[in-house]
């Protein structure tokens, strides 16, 4: 296909699920942009690519009322492609040709690269095309990565994950784990740095695994910490047993790494923590959160909790009630248990009833909305260090602004702090952000 044709063809983008689907998002951008496509809207899209989530049943309905969707508009718009991509990809494979008709393309994480060809081959070929590498890490660092933020990057430095937690269907979907060789993930992040980006998020279904030539992730973000004009290194997503004793020693000695800590507890009972094969009991789990707050006081505690998993009987239920309001986390998500097909725990019977699921986990937000209030508000009134990342997208004569535990912070202040730290004191807090006034300025 001429170059000009492919000027002419536009591609929309639609990304579901995590960071790591949201950095896939970002290359496909990229890749497709530096080989003549425009990246577009849906509205006017030619193409239609979802990047696509399989953690959970409803982000998978999600994409399957969308293909139905899709399939209306096609019958008035024949020559509309519809791509996949992302783990459903990885988790259906071609069985989803079969029952989407109106589907064009799957393209794996693998394969993102190929992604021009493969859409010049539907094009040719009118057929339905699929690209699924199977082995290998998806990741390949890449200049052409379009991103949302100047400031901002996310950098992958390992893909899929050793552990079998029984409920989980991200070792099916992306692998066992690979880990970037420790050189390759400080070059790349140090070409980041030199195109203007000063707070990278390294990302890993299993982040603090991470092992590349021999390089644990203590030693990996000590590495990152040397980058002169790197500002701040965030990281996600965490597993207890990973988290160790040299992690939280790590993150209290470096003012630049991020102290929100994003670490999952998924159930407070020992019994249901078994059945999912967390490999830690919430004693462990405990004693792990008091070392990294004796080390680390200041830091923000993030969690992911599942309700009504196979077996939850009320005590096990409230057993996870009294882990959250003892802990006591800054944020968590809290999710109903959805059967994974591909996953061990779907050979165990999905045992509690939806209502109570739903009973379950709108408790445990209101608890944790509580908890989140009271912490929020004990904030007020402080001075904090706050990274400026941009204009608020709310009120654009306000700027937006993170604190080192990332939390969102909006006050008054010109353009040429952006990019920049800066004194506020903390006045108010609107929903999950708060509403500063900044302290005398700052120039770098
Ligand atoms: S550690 Fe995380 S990514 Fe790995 S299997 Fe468990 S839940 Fe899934």
């Amino acid at each position: 296909m001429k170059l000009d044709e492919r000027k002419s063809l536009k591609v929309a983008i639609h990304t579901f699920g995590c960071q790591m689907n949201e950095y896939d998002g970002e290359v496909a951008a990229g890749i497709l942009g530096a080989a003549g496509f425009e990246i577009a809207g849906e509205g006017d899209a030619d193409v239609i690519l979802m990047n696509t989530c399989s953690v959970r049943e409803h982000a998978e309905e999600r994409v399957f009322s969308r293909l139905g969707m899709l399939g209306k508009v096609k019958r008035t718009r024949p020559e509309l492609i519809v791509g996949l991509m992302g783990c459903m990809v990885e988790e259906h494979r071609e069985k989803l040709f079969k029952r989407f008709h109106q589907l064009d393309l799957m393209v794996g994480t693998r394969n993102i690269k190929e992604l021009p060809s493969l859409i010049e081959e539907v094009r040719r070929r009118r057929q339905q095309v699929a690209r699924i590498k199977q082995d290998g890490i998806s990741i390949e660092y890449t200049d052409l990565v379009r991103r949302t933020s100047k400031l901002h990057a996310w950098l992958p430095i390992m893909t899929g994950c050793d552990k079998v937690c029984t409920f989980c269907i991200v070792p099916v979907t992306r692998g066992g784990e690979v880990s970037m060789p420790a050189r390759e993930v400080y070059r790349e992040a140090s070409r980041l740095v030199g195109e203007g980006v000063k707070w990278i998020t390294l990302l890993g279904q299993n982040v603090n695994s991470y092992r590349g030539e021999g390089v644990a992730f203590p030693q990996l973000l000590e590495l990152l910490c040397q980058i002169d004009r790197l500002e701040r290194i965030s990281f996600t997503t965490s597993h207890p047993s990973d988290a160790t004793e040299e992690l939280f020693q790590t993150i209290a000695r470096n003012p630049k790494i991020s102290r929100r800590f994003h670490l999952p507890l998924q159930s407070g009972s020992d019994r249901i923590l078994k059945r999912m094969k967390r490999l830690h009991t919430y004693e462990d789990y405990k004693k792990k959160v008091n070392r990294l707050r004796e080390l680390a006081p200041d830091v923000s505690l993030t969690t992911d909790i599942i309700v009504g998993f196979s077996g939850e009987a009320e005590e096990d239920y409230e057993a996870t009630k009294r882990a959250l309001a003892e802990v006591r986390y800054d944020g968590a998500y809290i999710y109903k248990y959805s059967v994974r097909p591909t996953t061990p725990a779907a050979k165990l019977t999905d045992d509690v009833p939806y209502e109570v699921k739903e009973e379950r986990n709108q408790e445990l937000l209101r608890l944790q909305k509580e908890i989140e209030r009271e912490k929020n508000r004990s904030w007020l009134g402080r001075q904090v260090g706050v990274f400026v990342e941009g204009r608020s997208p709310k009120r654009s004569d306000q700027l937006l602004g993170r604190t080192l535990q990332e939390k969102k912070v909006v006050f008054d202040g010109a353009q040429d702090l952006v990019g920049t730290f800066q004194t506020v004191t903390l006045l108010d807090i609107k929903n999950e952000t708060f509403v500063g006034a900044l302290e005398s300025v700052c120039v770098p």
